[in-house]
């Protein structure tokens, strides 16, 4: 009796113990270096944080997007401060979604700091939901503080309606293949020109909604809707597919509500 209970012991220490090895022995994710990540099977949102080793935050806790629900209304919260310049047309098909450049020289003032605006890019259909809507397209306009690492993202969702004069400018422009380029410094439009006139907005902190997924994004979503017209819309979604992630768990965040 004694002799087996010690036996039954120690075999299942032996377990426990190759069972920690193998843990621990696993391979290292690889480096991201030529790795490729898409929105399908096998390269798909569900795999982005096992593919490579800097792309691991994908998995984390802090992750965009989120449908946004359960938004408490802050007081305190301002309009956005936005500096807006005027920009030339850099178009960039990145291969994930169609992206414009900006100029130097706009920011956006949030938190006591200041963020250059660097490019915006489309999503079709929308990443973010407001209240378990989602919309055809979202526009995100991407700030980065380069001395922090900290970015700043305000997301516009675009509804199905009347038709977008800043968009029709660009259409018959946009790169049809991955790393194609289309530049004119002398077409000038500013990205003020796509923000909704109601300045309300939701906060909260989150991500990159693409790898590395780093969790350094404080977003900014307008609660209110611009249009495109059906054709336009469907001229993004032609050229960038199915590019929204899916929707990641809030887990303890809260979202701020601003009334504009
Ligand atoms: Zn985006």
């Amino acid at each position: 009796m004694h002799f087996s209970f010690k036996t039954t012991f120690l075999g299942l220490s032996v377990l426990l113990f190759i069972a920690a090895c193998k843990g621990k022995d696993e391979e290292p994710l690889p480096s991201c270096t030529g790795v490729i990540w898409g929105y399908e099977d096998t390269d798909g949102p569900d795999y982005w944080a096992e593919l490579c080793i800097d792309y691991t935050p994908c998995g984390g806790p802090v992750q965009s997007p989120v449908n946004l629900l359960g938004t408490i209304y802050d007081p305190t919260l301002t309009d956005i401060a936005q500096t807006y310049s005027a920009s030339g047309t850099h178009i960039l098909n990145t291969g994930h979604s169609l992206q414009l450049n900006y100029d130097a020289g706009s920011s956006v003032f949030v938190d006591g700091d200041t963020y250059p605006l660097v490019q915006f890019h489309t999503h079709t259909h929308s990443e973010h939901a407001l209240y378990g809507r989602e919309f055809p397209m979202e526009l995100h306009f991407v700030h980065k503080n380069a001395a922090t690492g900290k970015i700043v993202v305000i997301g516009v969702f675009v509804e199905e309606g009347a038709e977008n004069s800043l968009l029709a400018g660009f259409i018959p422009y946009l790169p049809a293949t991955k790393n194609g380029t289309y530049d004119d410094a002398t077409a000038t439009f500013s990205a003020l020109s796509f923000m909704p006139a109601d300045k309300s907005y939701f906060k909260y902190a989150g991500s990159l909604t693409t790898p590395p997924c780093s969790e350094v994004v404080t977003w900014v979503v307008m609660e209110h809707s611009i249009t495109a017209s059906a054709a336009q819309i469907a001229a993004f979604k032609m050229l960038e597919n199915e590019n929204a992630r899916p929707h990641q768990a809030l887990g303890g965040r809260t979202i701020q509500y601003h009334k504009g």
